[in-house]
Protein backbone atom coordinates (compact mmCIF):
# COMPACT_ATOMS: atom_id res chain seq x y z
CA UNK A 1 0.00 0.00 0.00
CA UNK A 2 1.52 3.64 -0.79
CA UNK A 3 0.63 6.37 1.12
CA UNK A 4 -0.77 9.76 -0.38
CA UNK A 5 2.97 10.87 -0.32
CA UNK A 6 4.52 8.47 -2.50
CA UNK A 7 2.06 8.90 -5.20
CA UNK A 8 2.41 12.82 -5.19
CA UNK A 9 6.66 12.10 -5.57
CA UNK A 10 7.77 12.92 -9.18
CA UNK A 11 9.39 9.75 -11.38
CA UNK A 12 12.90 9.64 -10.34
CA UNK A 13 12.13 10.86 -6.60
CA UNK A 14 9.03 7.64 -6.06
CA UNK A 15 11.94 5.42 -7.64
CA UNK A 16 14.15 6.47 -5.21
CA UNK A 17 11.97 6.45 -2.84
CA UNK A 18 10.52 3.26 -3.39
CA UNK A 19 13.70 1.29 -4.26
CA UNK A 20 14.42 2.58 -0.75
CA UNK A 21 11.09 1.62 1.46
CA UNK A 22 11.33 -1.76 -0.43
CA UNK A 23 15.05 -2.76 0.33
CA UNK A 24 15.13 -1.62 3.98
CA UNK A 25 11.78 -1.32 5.39
CA UNK A 26 8.73 -3.44 3.32
CA UNK A 27 5.99 -1.26 3.85
CA UNK A 28 5.33 2.64 3.06
CA UNK A 29 5.96 4.44 6.50
CA UNK A 30 3.56 7.13 5.56
CA UNK A 31 0.81 4.76 6.00
CA UNK A 32 1.19 3.84 9.66
CA UNK A 33 -1.09 5.68 12.65
CA UNK A 34 1.14 6.36 15.59
CA UNK A 35 -0.69 3.47 17.60
CA UNK A 36 1.40 1.42 14.73
CA UNK A 37 4.80 1.92 16.39
CA UNK A 38 6.48 1.35 20.17
CA UNK A 39 6.74 4.09 22.28
CA UNK A 40 9.12 1.95 24.53
CA UNK A 41 12.91 3.07 24.74
CA UNK A 42 13.82 -0.94 25.27
CA UNK A 43 12.69 -0.95 21.01
CA UNK A 44 15.01 1.71 19.83
CA UNK A 45 18.07 0.95 17.82
CA UNK A 46 21.07 1.70 19.72
CA UNK A 47 22.07 4.97 18.25
CA UNK A 48 25.24 6.47 19.77
CA UNK A 49 26.85 9.43 19.38
CA UNK A 50 29.68 8.06 16.63
CA UNK A 51 26.48 6.93 14.45
CA UNK A 52 24.40 10.09 14.07
CA UNK A 53 28.42 11.32 13.27
CA UNK A 54 28.82 9.26 10.49
CA UNK A 55 25.10 9.51 8.69
CA UNK A 56 25.34 13.61 9.44
CA UNK A 57 28.97 14.03 8.57
CA UNK A 58 30.19 11.74 6.64
CA UNK A 59 27.19 10.32 4.09
CA UNK A 60 27.37 11.43 0.82
CA UNK A 61 23.70 12.89 -0.02
CA UNK A 62 22.36 11.13 -2.83
CA UNK A 63 21.16 14.27 -4.50
CA UNK A 64 23.71 16.90 -3.36
CA UNK A 65 26.88 14.79 -3.67
CA UNK A 66 28.27 17.08 -1.04
CA UNK A 67 29.03 15.86 2.34
CA UNK A 68 26.50 17.38 5.38
CA UNK A 69 28.04 20.05 7.21
CA UNK A 70 29.10 20.26 10.60
CA UNK A 71 26.96 23.39 11.11
CA UNK A 72 23.96 21.31 10.31
CA UNK A 73 24.17 19.25 12.74
CA UNK A 74 24.49 22.13 15.43
CA UNK A 75 20.94 23.30 13.50
CA UNK A 76 20.07 19.66 13.82
CA UNK A 77 21.13 19.69 17.79
CA UNK A 78 18.77 22.56 18.73
CA UNK A 79 15.99 21.28 17.22
CA UNK A 80 16.23 18.62 19.79
CA UNK A 81 17.04 20.44 22.76
CA UNK A 82 14.12 22.86 22.03
CA UNK A 83 11.78 19.70 21.85
CA UNK A 84 10.80 20.17 18.59
CA UNK A 85 11.26 16.35 18.20
CA UNK A 86 7.80 14.78 19.17
CA UNK A 87 5.62 11.22 19.28
CA UNK A 88 8.96 9.33 18.00
CA UNK A 89 7.79 5.33 17.58
CA UNK A 90 9.79 2.53 16.21
CA UNK A 91 8.80 -0.58 15.05
CA UNK A 92 10.24 -3.91 13.07
CA UNK A 93 12.18 -2.85 9.11
CA UNK A 94 14.20 -5.66 7.38
CA UNK A 95 17.20 -7.47 7.59
CA UNK A 96 16.72 -6.89 11.57
CA UNK A 97 16.56 -3.11 11.44
CA UNK A 98 14.10 -0.78 13.25
CA UNK A 99 12.45 2.12 11.95
CA UNK A 100 11.61 5.26 13.90
CA UNK A 101 9.67 7.53 12.85
CA UNK A 102 9.15 11.49 14.84
CA UNK A 103 7.32 13.99 14.24
CA UNK A 104 9.60 17.35 13.79
CA UNK A 105 8.42 21.25 14.15
CA UNK A 106 9.52 23.46 11.60
CA UNK A 107 11.65 25.85 12.46
CA UNK A 108 10.11 28.87 13.98
CA UNK A 109 7.42 27.97 11.73
CA UNK A 110 5.68 26.34 15.16
CA UNK A 111 1.79 27.15 13.59
CA UNK A 112 2.60 24.51 10.79
CA UNK A 113 2.04 20.94 10.96
CA UNK A 114 4.85 18.71 11.63
CA UNK A 115 7.10 17.25 9.26
CA UNK A 116 7.29 13.17 9.50
CA UNK A 117 10.91 12.07 9.46
CA UNK A 118 11.78 8.66 9.86
CA UNK A 119 15.33 6.26 9.75
CA UNK A 120 16.30 3.13 9.59
CA UNK A 121 19.10 1.73 11.54
CA UNK A 122 20.26 -1.60 12.44
CA UNK A 123 20.12 -2.70 15.89
CA UNK A 124 23.61 -1.93 16.89
CA UNK A 125 23.02 1.88 15.97
CA UNK A 126 23.86 1.77 12.28
CA UNK A 127 22.03 4.09 10.01
CA UNK A 128 20.93 2.74 6.70
CA UNK A 129 18.92 5.45 5.40
CA UNK A 130 16.35 8.44 6.42
CA UNK A 131 13.86 10.48 4.85
CA UNK A 132 11.84 13.53 5.80
CA UNK A 133 9.60 15.15 4.19
CA UNK A 134 10.37 18.74 4.26
CA UNK A 135 11.72 19.23 0.87
CA UNK A 136 9.19 17.15 -1.23
CA UNK A 137 10.54 14.08 -0.76
CA UNK A 138 14.87 14.87 -1.64
CA UNK A 139 15.75 15.25 2.09
CA UNK A 140 17.55 12.38 3.48
CA UNK A 141 20.22 14.04 5.66
CA UNK A 142 18.03 17.39 6.86
CA UNK A 143 18.36 18.83 10.08
CA UNK A 144 15.22 17.33 10.74
CA UNK A 145 16.85 13.99 10.39
CA UNK A 146 19.87 15.25 12.50
CA UNK A 147 16.86 16.08 15.28
CA UNK A 148 15.67 12.74 14.61
CA UNK A 149 19.04 10.89 15.51
CA UNK A 150 20.13 13.13 18.42
CA UNK A 151 16.52 12.15 20.34
CA UNK A 152 17.40 8.17 19.34
CA UNK A 153 20.48 9.37 21.04
CA UNK A 154 19.64 10.49 24.14
CA UNK A 155 16.50 7.70 24.23
CA UNK A 156 19.50 5.00 24.49
CA UNK A 157 21.53 6.71 27.09
CA UNK A 158 18.33 7.10 29.36
CA UNK A 159 17.32 3.23 28.84
CA UNK A 160 21.03 2.51 30.32
CA UNK A 161 21.09 4.85 33.11
CA UNK A 162 17.51 4.01 33.99
CA UNK A 163 16.33 0.55 35.38
CA UNK A 164 13.36 1.05 33.75
CA UNK A 165 13.46 0.15 29.99
CA UNK A 166 10.00 0.52 29.56
CA UNK A 167 10.02 3.88 29.88
CA UNK A 168 8.03 5.93 27.31
CA UNK A 169 9.99 8.36 25.25
CA UNK A 170 9.52 11.83 26.28
CA UNK A 171 11.63 14.81 26.80
CA UNK A 172 10.05 17.98 28.49
CA UNK A 173 10.65 21.74 27.43
CA UNK A 174 10.13 24.43 29.73
CA UNK A 175 7.48 26.96 29.57
CA UNK A 176 8.22 29.12 32.35
CA UNK A 177 11.97 29.42 34.42
CA UNK A 178 11.74 28.56 38.14
CA UNK A 179 13.88 29.03 41.20
CA UNK A 180 14.10 27.74 44.39
CA UNK A 181 16.92 29.79 46.20
CA UNK A 182 18.93 27.50 48.74
CA UNK A 183 19.34 30.49 50.59
CA UNK A 184 16.41 32.00 50.86
CA UNK A 185 13.77 28.75 51.82
CA UNK A 186 12.82 30.32 55.30
CA UNK A 187 12.56 34.56 53.68
CA UNK A 188 9.17 35.64 54.23
CA UNK A 189 9.10 38.31 51.69
CA UNK A 190 11.85 37.69 48.50
CA UNK A 191 11.79 41.55 47.63
CA UNK A 192 13.64 42.27 50.79
CA UNK A 193 16.77 40.17 49.63
CA UNK A 194 16.76 41.82 46.52
CA UNK A 195 20.29 43.10 46.22
CA UNK A 196 21.92 40.49 48.70
CA UNK A 197 25.26 39.09 47.34
CA UNK A 198 24.80 36.30 44.80
CA UNK A 199 21.00 36.86 44.58
CA UNK A 200 19.10 36.83 41.68
CA UNK A 201 16.74 39.70 42.47
CA UNK A 202 17.94 43.53 42.68
CA UNK A 203 16.40 46.73 43.63
CA UNK A 204 15.09 49.06 40.69
CA UNK A 205 13.90 52.39 42.23
CA UNK A 206 10.33 51.39 44.11
CA UNK A 207 10.41 48.19 42.54
CA UNK A 208 12.43 44.71 42.51
CA UNK A 209 13.79 42.74 39.28
CA UNK A 210 15.89 40.00 38.06
CA UNK A 211 19.48 41.43 37.78
CA UNK A 212 20.19 42.00 34.17
CA UNK A 213 24.04 40.78 34.44
CA UNK A 214 22.78 37.45 36.67
CA UNK A 215 23.51 34.09 34.30
CA UNK A 216 19.59 33.38 35.09
CA UNK A 217 18.77 36.43 33.18
CA UNK A 218 20.71 35.01 30.44
CA UNK A 219 19.00 31.63 30.30
CA UNK A 220 15.69 33.30 30.28
CA UNK A 221 16.98 35.31 27.05
CA UNK A 222 18.29 32.11 25.23
CA UNK A 223 15.16 30.29 25.98
CA UNK A 224 13.05 33.13 25.00
CA UNK A 225 15.12 33.53 21.46
CA UNK A 226 15.34 29.80 20.68
CA UNK A 227 12.21 29.07 21.06
CA UNK A 228 10.90 32.24 19.39
CA UNK A 229 8.47 32.77 22.36
CA UNK A 230 6.63 36.67 23.04
CA UNK A 231 7.59 36.77 26.96
CA UNK A 232 8.83 34.34 29.67
CA UNK A 233 7.71 34.51 33.02
CA UNK A 234 10.31 34.71 35.76
CA UNK A 235 9.70 32.80 38.66
CA UNK A 236 11.80 32.90 42.43
CA UNK A 237 9.69 30.50 44.64
CA UNK A 238 9.93 29.52 47.95
CA UNK A 239 7.06 28.18 50.34
CA UNK A 240 6.45 31.23 51.67
CA UNK A 241 6.33 33.73 48.85
CA UNK A 242 6.64 33.79 45.55
CA UNK A 243 8.08 36.83 42.84
CA UNK A 244 6.85 36.74 39.20
CA UNK A 245 8.68 38.84 36.43
CA UNK A 246 7.37 38.73 32.99
CA UNK A 247 10.91 39.16 30.70
CA UNK A 248 10.27 39.84 26.96
CA UNK A 249 13.02 39.44 24.41
CA UNK A 250 15.80 41.46 24.61
CA UNK A 251 17.43 42.29 20.88
CA UNK A 252 19.82 44.37 21.83
CA UNK A 253 21.54 41.47 24.24
CA UNK A 254 21.10 38.87 22.21
CA UNK A 255 22.97 40.48 19.11
CA UNK A 256 26.04 40.98 21.19
CA UNK A 257 25.79 37.52 23.07
CA UNK A 258 24.87 35.44 19.85
CA UNK A 259 28.64 35.60 17.91
CA UNK A 260 30.12 34.63 21.45
CA UNK A 261 27.81 32.10 21.81
CA UNK A 262 28.53 30.84 18.23
CA UNK A 263 32.16 30.88 18.68
CA UNK A 264 31.77 29.08 21.98
CA UNK A 265 29.88 26.59 20.20
CA UNK A 266 31.88 25.83 17.33
CA UNK A 267 35.10 24.70 19.52
CA UNK A 268 33.87 23.82 22.68
CA UNK A 269 30.73 22.03 22.16
CA UNK A 270 30.23 20.67 18.84
CA UNK A 271 33.19 19.11 19.23
CA UNK A 272 31.73 17.37 21.99
CA UNK A 273 28.78 16.56 20.66
CA UNK A 274 29.68 14.63 17.42
CA UNK A 275 33.08 13.22 19.57
CA UNK A 276 32.37 12.97 23.42
CA UNK A 277 35.51 12.73 25.03
CA UNK A 278 34.62 13.70 27.78
CA UNK A 279 31.35 12.38 28.47
CA UNK A 280 30.98 9.18 27.01
ZN1 LIG B 1 13.70 17.58 6.82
Amino acid sequence: MESEYTKALDGPTRRRYDKKITKHIGYDPYTLKKSDFSHVLADLPGVEAIDTTNYLVLQTSYYTASQMKAYKSLEAYNYFVCGWVNDLGSKAALNGCRLVFARVNHSQRSGETPLKTWIVAKQNGEVVTAHCDCMAGLSESCSHVGAVLFAIEAGVKMRETESCTMEKCKWLMQSHVKKCPHSKQEEANLRLCAGDQGFCLINDGDDVKLDRSHAYYYQVQAQLHIVGADYCDFVVWNTNDIFVERILPDAELWDNVIPKVQEFFRHCVLPEVLGQQLTK
